[in-house]
């Protein structure tokens, strides 16, 4: 069977993740664009309420970080895990990010785009804070869990929005280049607004990033067969799971090994976002 893969494709971390988890995700998902309707946690109702207030809390720091006062979007922050979000984000993040980033410019729900191997590749980021000579990469956490470190380190996210900053840092700080030593890269868990995950980004990182994303981007482009998962925990969260024989009942969404992300509920279709391409 031919591969299918739209040219140019538009690669982001959430569908390299899906590759990297599983194959077959990755072509029912991005090349057949198959939509399933099995839930992927349950219950369902929860789920989707949690997703709803993760889009909405993501809505509300972008509004306060514009210069909206708090007080005013506060009312709006109703609901049962908004309400607890909006608190940890107006009295911890807020304040003290205020203070560390007065001065710096800040870019909300910025794109990036980048040609990688006849391809695209494709980010949009919650907050990019350019100050001195460093780039900050913030991307909010909604998690019921505070992931490990390790994990979150190994996570495609992890690797991929700051090599595409480094990329493009000369673009974003009016002209003036920074090595990649100076972006970095900053979980804030609004369940967890004391334990932010901060990750240093380095030459050789990037170096190592520049290669690994050009091989999977090649691998990608070249593969005729995307077999399924042998780690059939993963199809526990996985929407295609009746479609792939791997059982109906959905994992629990508090087992999963990561909650639906707000910015992916909402399928991102990058070639509508007005991005920055460098
Ligand atoms: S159900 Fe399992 S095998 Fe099928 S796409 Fe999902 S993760 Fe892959």
């Amino acid at each position: 069977m031919p591969n299918l893969l739209a040219v140019p494709f538009s690669f982001s971390q959430s569908s390299l993740q899906d590759y990297s988890d599983c194959q077959r995700r990755f072509e029912l998902r991005h090349i057949q664009q198959l939509h399933w309707p099995a839930e992927e946690t349950a219950p369902a109702l929860e789920n989707e309420k949690r997703q709803q207030e993760g889009q909405f809390f993501h809505r509300l720091a972008q509004q306060a970080l514009i210069g909206l006062p708090l007080d005013k979007l506060s009312p709006l922050a109703s609901g049962e895990h908004l309400s607890r979000w909006w608190l940890n984000f107006s009295q911890a993040f807020f304040p003290i990010t205020e203070k560390s980033l007065s001065g710096a410019r800040l870019l909300m729900e910025t794109s990036l785009s980048m040609p990688l191997g006849g391809h695209r590749l494709v980010a949009k980021f919650d907050l990019l804070a350019i100050h001195g000579n460093k780039i900050t990469i913030y991307d909010w956490k909604t998690y019921h869990k505070r992931p490990k470190n390790e994990w979150m380190k190994v996570r495609l996210q992890t690797r991929v929005y700051p090599f595409l900053v480094a990329s493009a840092a000369a673009h974003l700080n009016g002209g003036q280049p920074l090595a990649p030593e100076q972006v970095e890269m900053v979980y804030w868990y609004t369940d967890f607004p004391a334990e932010p995950a901060i990750f240093a980004y380095t030459k050789s990182q990037f170096e190592r990033d520049q290669a690994d994303l050009a091989t999977l981007v090649e691998r990608i482009s070249n593969q005729q067969e995307f077999p399924l998962t042998r780690d059939e925990q993963k199809c526990a969260f996985c929407a295609y799971r009746s479609y792939c024989s791997r059982g109906q009942q959905a994992g629990h969404w508090q087992d999963a090994e990561v909650e639906a992300e707000a910015e992916n509920a909402i399928e991102i279709n990058f070639e509508q976002i007005n991005e920055i391409e460098f």
